[in-house]
């Protein structure tokens, strides 16, 4: 009996070990360390990596324009736009310096760092690294942001208790960090809204309406969340004032937003929760079907607004007739950016879609099911997967799905 309970123990002790190894999985350590530097504009980057076996090579993709001074232990071979690096031994390390300002036009900044705030993707931070290791070996990785005194730095991911972030990423063998951050002296509310850890946070001092964001959030977000259901359980929404860029930008569960934007514009659109569904689908397009990505995002912030009361029936047709007449400017949707009119007539085709799915299958299937399937398989979408989800809800072909329809050559 105690032989046994003493084996017990041991499997118990081993446990962890014993989970890793039956699946086959060994990991080694990512260490990301930042230090945010605003008498440079740079942030000094290391990264560190541990264990007994590590990635034979990592290729980092850098942006010349921001990344400098790259050295580091065992062999970085520069390739282009590549740094290929050949770590050595058990513990290595590459270093480089990340510029942190960044224009996105217009003269606006999609990346700051002043002396009291900084606001910048991880993403970019840490460009993105290719590895070549066993299928078997896996990483676990840390984020840690070095701040001048007074600050304190925020991204969606948690902290321990030592303030680094925990990174994960669903699905990758490498763990690099993603979304946006922001650091300084900050100005943050942050509440659970419907199962969603929700932070919004500005520099202080510059007239941010953390509260009334945060009451948006609580009447729409859960209605979001029915089509969204895999939305994050982490959310990050960064705000900030000129010389921002006055728009949203969505990041991995996070979303940057202009202080300046409405919550809804005069044309009861709303940027942010426009943002916000960017977050809930995580997709992208192909060349041809960026009008898919915006198209839902326009059509959703629209939908939440009317499913929530936010705005009347009434209303919502009017802003429906406004923006098809707009969409008239720009009938070809299938182009590689879709923005302005583009987008206000993808909005309007989403909203054909999802009356044709209803009647089609009476009243059964909507495009709400459509998305809910696109959301949960993230990516890159495609018009054919795009048509055959909505084929499947309608069960039958979608007459709105035509190509020569979508670019503008024929009318319904
Ligand atoms: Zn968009």
């Amino acid at each position: 009996m105690r032989l046994f309970l003493r084996f017990l123990l041991i499997l118990v002790t081993l446990s962890p070990w014993v989970t890793a190894n039956a699946k086959g999985v060994d990991y080694y350590d990512v260490r990301y360390q930042a230090a945010l530097k605003p008498e440079t504009g740079m942030a000094d980057v290391t990264i560190t990596l541990s264990g007994d076996e590590l990635p034979s090579k990592l290729t980092l993709h850098l942006k010349p324009a921001r990344h400098h001074n790259i050295e580091g232990d065992g062999d970085i071979e520069m390739d282009g736009d590549k740094a290929i690096w050949t770590p050595k031994g058990k513990t290595s390390s590459i270093h480089y310096q990340f510029k942190i300002d960044k224009k996105k036009g217009s003269g606006h900044y999609d990346s700051r760092i002043t002396d009291d705030w900084a606001i910048l993707r991880t993403d970019k931070l840490i460009p993105p690294i290719s590895t070549r290791a066993p299928q078997r070996l896996h990483s676990r990785a840390t984020l840690e942001i070095t701040t001048p005194k007074n600050w304190r730095s925020l991204a969606p991911y948690q902290k321990d208790e030592a303030g680094v972030f925990i990174l994960k990423d669903d699905g990758r063998r490498f763990i690099r960090p993603k979304g946006w951050m922001i650091a300084g002296d900050l100005g943050s509310r942050q509440e659970f809204i419907d199962g969603t850890d929700t932070v919004v946070a500005g520099p202080r001092g510059k007239d941010i309406r953390r509260q009334d964001t945060l009451a948006f959030l609580n009447w729409t977000l859960p209605e979001l969340k029915k089509v969204f259901p895999l939305f994050p359980d982490k959310l990050l929404i960064v705000m900030a004032p000129d010389p921002m860029w006055r728009g949203g930008l969505s990041g991995t569960r996070s979303l940057f937003i202009h202080s300046d934007r409405p919550l809804i514009s005069g044309n009861r659109t709303s940027s942010l929760l426009h943002e916000l569904i960017h977050v809930g689908t995580g997709i992208r397009g192909d060349k041809e079907s960026d009008w898919i990505v915006e198209g839902i995002a326009e059509y959703y912030s629209l939908q939440t607004l009317r499913r929530t009361g936010g705005i009347s029936e009434r209303r919502y047709q009017e802003t429906m007739e406004k923006l098809a007449a707009w969409g008239e400017e720009s009938p070809d949707l299938l182009v590689k950016r879709s923005s302005g009119p583009i987008t206000a007539r993808a909005a309007v085709v989403m909203g054909e879609i999802d009356l044709y799915i209803q009647s089609a299958s009476d009243g059964e299937r909507s495009l709400d099911d459509v998305v809910t399937a696109m959301a949960a398989d993230r990516g890159e979408i495609t018009l054919d997967r795009f048509r055959k989800l909505a084929e499947e809800a309608a069960g039958s072909e979608v007459p709105q799905l035509d190509r020569t329809f979508l670019s503008g050559k024929k009318k319904p």
